[in-house]
């Protein structure tokens, strides 16, 4: 119903299989956010958090019209708690008018038992040094360690989010039932990285 929709449900199966920190920022009308958020938290206590992408609520809707200013939306962003939500491991955006949990499709016992067996299973561990340049990756898909090289290159990453990103990818990997990060996850982890400007 909602284009994105799926997107906010994979994301939080992902958040769900590594125990991952979770911003949900809400478009518009909170309301859906704040259901999600509760439903994680009540499966993972307080690992999710609602924030606004700017004062009105409205920057990057294509239902409303944001009406705040350049200055007013980066003295919002600039703000401690704001910063501090987008250090979590996952930032999703969540559109308004989702209808959480009705058009979820699928029940949650489902979910959770394709969470559980992801879990149980291991990848291969990623060892990324931050401090050392260029990045020694020990990914074994070289798909994968050059688009984490090429990234690396590109975005203004800490080595904190680096190794979140691994973290995210290998749950990634764990959903797909593949016992090492690929390239298509990586990629995939790179999308809940934090991105004012498409929020
Ligand atoms: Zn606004």
């Amino acid at each position: 119903m909602i284009p994105r929709q799926e997107h906010v449900k994979r994301a939080i199966e992902i958040a769900l299989v590594g125990s991952h920190t979770v911003t949900l920022i809400a478009q518009g009308d909170p309301g859906d956010a704040f259901a999600l958020a509760g439903w994680l938290n009540a499966y993972q206590p307080d690992t999710a958090r609602v924030v606004r992408p700017c004062p009105c609520g409205n920057r990057g809707s294509d239902r409303a019209v944001c009406s705040c200013s350049a200055d007013a939306r980066l003295a919002y962003q600039a703000q401690p708690e704001i910063v501090q939500a987008l250090l979590a491991d996952l930032i999703i955006t969540v559109p308004n008018m989702m209808a959480f949990p009705d058009t979820r499709g699928e029940p949650d016992e489902r979910v959770q038992e394709r969470v559980a067996a992801a879990r149980r299973r291991t990848v291969v561990e990623e060892r990324v040094d931050p401090d050392q340049r260029p990045f020694v990756s020990t990914l074994h898909d070289s798909a994968a360690t050059s688009l984490l090289k090429a990234a690396i290159r590109q975005l203004p990453m800490s080595g904190t989010r680096i190794r979140q990103m691994l973290a995210v990818a290998g749950s990634i990997a764990k959903l797909a039932d593949v016992p090492q990060i690929g390239a298509a996850h990586l990629a995939e982890a790179f999308v809940y990285r934090p991105r004012w400007d498409e929020a």
